[in-house]
């Protein structure tokens, strides 16, 4: 796998908190396949802004290092925030500098709270605990 920001192949796996990374020990980015992301900061979804990055976001000149001629198009995190994270289209796999991931391991911890509050909301509907008259 070649590193799609510097073309680097010194890209290792690399442990961090139980969820396996790609590390590029050359320009110190990440690799995280589709999936990964969210079940390191325990979001439900990787990107929670759900937005289109193809629609929403400028293509860029990296390369999926896992899909041959896919580039990588930059997206927004979350709304309100200026992160943007580089995304592939085709295999929904994202690169991230390192420090990202330390700002987006502090934005997920909100979203998380709000998740968890929609999804206890939802809960008690179900069980009846709240009746919503429409
Ligand atoms: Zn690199
Ligand atoms: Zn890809």
């Amino acid at each position: 796998m070649n590193c799609p920001r510097c073309q680097s192949q010194k890209i290792s796996e690399f442990d961090h908190d139980g969820v396996e990374f790609d590390f590029c020990s050359d320009c110190k980015g990440i690799w995280c396949d589709h999936g990964e992301l969210a079940e390191y900061v325990e979001t439900l979804k990787d990107i929670p802004s759900d937005l289109d990055p193809v629609k929403n976001g400028e293509l860029t000149v990296l390369r999926c290092p896992k899909c041959p001629g896919e580039y990588l198009y930059e997206v927004n995190y979350m709304k309100g925030e200026d992160l943007l994270i580089d995304r592939c289209p085709s295999c929904s796999g994202i690169w991230l500098d390192f420090k990202e991931l330390a700002v987006i391991q502090k934005l997920a911890v909100n979203i998380d709270a709000k998740d968890k509050l929609k999804r206890t909301i939802k809960q008690m509907k179900e069980d009846g605990f709240i009746v919503i008259e429409s």
